[in-house]
């Protein structure tokens, strides 16, 4: 399906889930991500939701490749997840990401995910809600995971493979 941000996204509420006000000016290049604020660790989310896809990682070469199959608490409508702060009762393997386990965890992150961009010294991009002042700019550069997943109930695990998705989506 053709992604048509300008009419459907208009279904979606432009009220931004993460707190961005009162947040000094492009903080992120002006500190060390372990002197981050909580408020501004939080902030740094862009929304994409792509960490919530499951990956696939090669044995032999550690390469990672994500897949359209989406965590069974994914909302591809909000590419939020439904039980946030109840989440490990479901899904206990979800990963509370920190300045502390950014370096274990950063290799299988999205490419374009900022915590993994800021890791790996490099800019956040324009389309971040940081930058851009809007939370819906994310799903309108067309690097979120608005309404392209498939379940992870639905699809056999033998298929993922056929669900691999290239990165900037
Ligand atoms: S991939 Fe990164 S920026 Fe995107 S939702 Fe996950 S933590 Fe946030
Ligand atoms: S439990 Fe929630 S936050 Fe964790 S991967 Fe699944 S959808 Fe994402």
């Amino acid at each position: 399906m053709p992604r048509d941000p300008h009419s459907t996204l208009n279904t979606m509420s432009n009220s931004d889930p993460i707190s961005r006000n009162g947040l000094s000016t492009r903080f992120w290049e002006k500190k060390p991500l372990d002197q981050f604020s909580q408020m501004e660790w939080e902030a740094l989310c862009d929304g994409c939701g792509k960490c919530c896809l499951n990956k696939l990682e090669d044995a032999d070469t550690g390469e990672v490749a994500l897949t359209r199959v989406a965590c069974r608490l994914l909302d591809d409508e909000t590419c939020r997840c439904t039980q946030y702060d109840i989440r490990h009762q479901f899904v206990p393997e979800c990963i509370v990401l920190k300045p502390s386990n950014l370096d274990t965890h950063a290799y299988w992150m999205p490419q374009t995910c900022a915590y993994r961009l800021l890791w790996q010294g490099k800019p956040l991009y324009d389309w971040h809600p940081l930058i851009s002042g809007d939370p819906l700019s994310v799903h309108q550069a067309g690097v979120s995971v608005w309404r392209m997943t498939v379940s992870e109930f639905e699809t056999p695990q033998d298929e993922w493979e056929d669900h691999i998705i290239q990165e900037p989506l």
